[in-house]
């Protein structure tokens, strides 16, 4: 009973087969398809023939050989998206998806949103006759909640999967599960690296019990007649997975170390561009840094020495153009990344890690790497799940390393000595196993998998992480005693597409009044990038902040924005964010700038919408009467925050000052959580983060919604609100109790 590689446990997972998805219209003859130019377009054949008769295709290749553009234009031309079925292609980043279906939709010369499509959280641009859709593994996760089986699509490529992020490595559970189900289904796992040995593994079902009846099928499917190369084949493929290598184009890259180390990586990644830009070749440059922070210091430091250098001269005479690439930014300034310098001009691209894998820009040639990444860290003792900066794998310097030698023979520089690269950690450890995993679980029983202890993972997540995950969910009462989803909270957070804790707040809301008020907290506590960058006008941006600032907290203030943003008549000038990143700071003139990014403004009303509809539909509001607000009074607010909010409630404990500072430093406010003070092992150090409007108020008692660990070892809370120790108890009687 211990093996249930043949499916047996699949009795807990209900077969719910939905119906297939609608007949599309007919395909469009003017599609043009692909690019024959790119490595991956010689494997065509093979790809399809292997996609064709495998259920698993594994395509591993190096980033920039066409993996994610072409591929799904393969499969779209071989007929994969014919009656009714949609061709899925999952990326871990929002901005590579958008990206990518805008991309393909101009190699194919369709309008986006009508043949290729995405589909982000609170974003998309999808029709009913969309054929390729671009969407997030997490989107997909979200889709298969309504349709399990996710029968609307005969082909799901999971891409980068070589990232492992938390909701790719849960997918590639989930979707073994569904492979049994759905004969006709298949999937192809492409990655940059790989262990394809492991995957395959994983994906291997046809050993021991079920070999006879493999045989059985493909004698059934040579039987069958008429499912030739292309075309849906609805016969039982070899459940051995196969694999491709599609060899790159890259040429050598040499690698170079810093002799001595440097105290600031941004300025020494500055410095390493501005010296490569005087001295050497022709050819772009690419610097590796660890946030959108980090990028907007950089291109404004970028933007000094370019005007410095305009009067002198460079070895080659060019002229410099910095360029920011990371998540949030605009559009527009996405589109001025991708498009080729001018000639006389070499760009410098300041970017975050999405250019490490996700996204490929032509021309670069000399790579400065910081040799550092943001990443999720997860201490299961203390329950803090915390972004936090640290060193980069091999595996992944190596990787943006491989972005130099894209055109020509090319050059990193890695901001660190050898001897110190060596000792890095070889491979990133999977997402998986530095998360919370308390939306994880969730999603898993809301799909019918009790045992979330015996689902079969890729890697498995760490068995503590796994209780403390058990432990708030039934915190949160989302489980029962018997870790059970229940019918009130559980069923109904499940259904809405946020991170638990927002969820519970806004099911709180419903019996305080106030959730027209949580749509638009939680709206905008989820789109990412509110406030616009401020590089270099860091004072008018916090004046411009304290003009929505409320003593209520984070939340409180969000509504005043989207409250001022309403009566602006949701303008975009009003907002003033700025425009291609920083560089073109400006819009409202310089009285009306508030440093709001109006593109978040935007899809959190989308966000707003979707959670309204969600409310509906599960019947959690009466879906004719508007939803309940109320009014001036913030208090409801507060309140339901709390009650979401709970696990992460913290105390004020006390001021430390630095002898050191200043006259008149406002010291930093220490502050303790109040959960599992009986079993902490070492005081946690908690502070009120700088973006937050609380930061130098200290309020006796708080929630937060996200921490952060600064280079010093404080955890930083973002999203805080002030509430009252009593509404706790009162809220969360099972977790509180008034001190004796
Ligand atoms: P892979 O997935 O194997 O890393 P892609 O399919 O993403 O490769 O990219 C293939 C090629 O398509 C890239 O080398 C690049 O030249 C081109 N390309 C992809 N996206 C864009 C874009 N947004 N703008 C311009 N060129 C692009
Ligand atoms: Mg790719």
């Amino acid at each position: 009973a211990a093996s249930d590689s043949d499916g047996d446990d699949d009795e807990e997972w209900g077969p719910r087969q939905g119906p297939r998805g609608p007949d599309l219209p007919p395909m469009d003859p003017t599609y043009r398809y692909g690019d024959p130019s790119l490595p991956v377009a010689k494997y065509r054949r093979q790809i399809l023939w292997l996609v064709e008769n495998h259920a698993v295709t594994i395509i591993v290749g190096e980033t920039g050989s066409g993996k994610t553009t072409q591929v799904p234009q393969f499969l779209l031309e071989a007929g994969w998206a014919e009656s009714g079925y949609a061709i899925a292609c999952t990326q871990p980043r929002r901005v590579a998806a958008s990206t990518v279906a805008a991309r393909v939709a101009e190699e194919m010369g369709v309008e986006l949103g009508t043949g290729v499509g995405y589909a982000v959280r609170f974003d998309n641009a999808v029709s009913e006759r969309t054929r390729i859709k671009y969407l997030t593994d997490g989107v997909l996760l979200r889709e298969m909640m309504d349709d399990p089986l996710l029968t609307q699509y005969s082909v799901i490529m999971v891409d980068e999967a070589h990232e492992r992020s938390l909701a790719t490595d849960m997918l590639l559970g989930l979707l073994k599960k569904v492979l049994k189900r759905r004969p006709d289904l298949r999937l192809i796992i492409s990655s940059a690296t790989l262990e394809a040995g492991k995957l395959r593994d994983f994906f291997d079902t046809s050993t021991a019990g079920s070999t006879a009846r493999r045989r059985a099928a493909l004698t059934a499917a040579a039987a069958a007649a008429g499912a030739g190369v292309g075309g849906v084949s609805c016969s039982e493929p070899d459940r051995t997975p196969a694999a491709v290598t599609v060899e790159g184009r890259t040429h050598p890259v040499q690698v170079h170390y810093l002799q001595q180390p440097a105290a600031d990586y941004v300025t020494a990644a500055v410095s390493a561009a501005v010296d490569i830009h005087c001295e050497d070749m022709p050819g772009d440059i690419l610097i590796f840094l660890t946030g959108q922070d980090e990028v907007q210091t950089a291109v404004a430091q970028l933007e000094e020495h370019s005007r410095r250098l305009a009067g002198g001269r460079t070895s080659y005479s060019l002229r410099m153009m910095p360029l920011p690439l990371y998540a949030g930014l605009p559009g527009a300034a996405q589109s001025a990344v991708f498009r080729p310098a001018p000639r006389g001009v070499r760009k410098v691209v300041a970017a975050t890690n999405i250019a490490e894998t996700s996204l490929t820009l032509e021309g670069v040639v000399y790579v400065v790497d910081c040799c550092f990444v943001k990443q999720r860290a997860y201490n299961p003792l203390t329950g803090l799940e915390s972004l936090l900066v640290a060193p980069v794998s091999q595996a992944s310097a190596a990787q943006r390393a491989g972005r130099a030698g894209r055109v020509r023979a090319g050059h990193c520089f890695r901001l660190c000595r050898e001897e110190v690269f060596a000792q890095l950690p070889k491979v990133t450890v999977p997402e998986m196993q530095r998360s919370n995993l308390v939306s994880m679980v969730l999603q898993l029983k809301s799909l019918g998998i009790d045992n979330v202890m015996r689902f079969e993972w890729l890697a498995p997540p760490p068995a503590e992480a796994m209780v403390r995950a058990l432990e708030e969910l039934h915190a949160l009462r989302v489980l029962d005693d018997d870790a059970r989803l229940t019918k009130d909270v559980g069923l109904a957070l499940a259904a809405l597409p946020l991170e638990p804790s927002l969820g519970a707040a806004l099911l709180a809301a419903r019996g305080l009044g106030c959730v027209e008020e949580l749509l638009t907290v939680a709206a905008l506590m989820s789109v990412p990038h509110v406030w616009a960058p401020a590089a270099g006008a860091l004072r008018a941006a916090d004046e411009a902040k304290a003009k929505f600032a409320a003593a209520e907290g984070d939340g409180v203030t969000m509504l005043n924005v989207h409250r001022a943003w309403r009566s602006s008549g949701r303008s975009s000038a009003w907002c003033g964010g700025a425009v291609g990143g920083g560089r073109w700071a400006m819009g409202g003139g310089r009285a009306g700038r508030h440093f709001l990014n109006a593109s978040s403004l935007y899809r959190a009303d989308e966000a707003r919408e979707q959670l309204l509809g969600a409310l509906r539909r599960h019947g959690l509001l009466p879906a004719s009467s508007p939803p309940p607000s109320c009014g001036a009074d913030m208090e409801p607010v507060c309140r339901a925050l709390a009650a979401g909010q709970f696990m992460s409630a913290a105390v004020y404990e006390g001021t430390q000052y630095n002898p050191l500072a200043p006259e008149g430093d406002p010291g930093v406010h220490l502050y303790r959580l109040v959960r599992y003070t009986a079993h902490r092992t070492a005081p946690l150090k908690l502070r009120i983060h700088n973006s937050s409007v609380l930061w130098r108020s200290a309020p006796p008692c708080v929630v937060y919604r996200s921490v952060q660990q600064a280079d010093s070892g404080w955890y930083e809370m973002q999203g805080v609100t002030a509430v009252q120790p009593d509404w706790l108890v009162e809220l969360a009687p099972h977790m509180f109790h008034r001190p004796k």
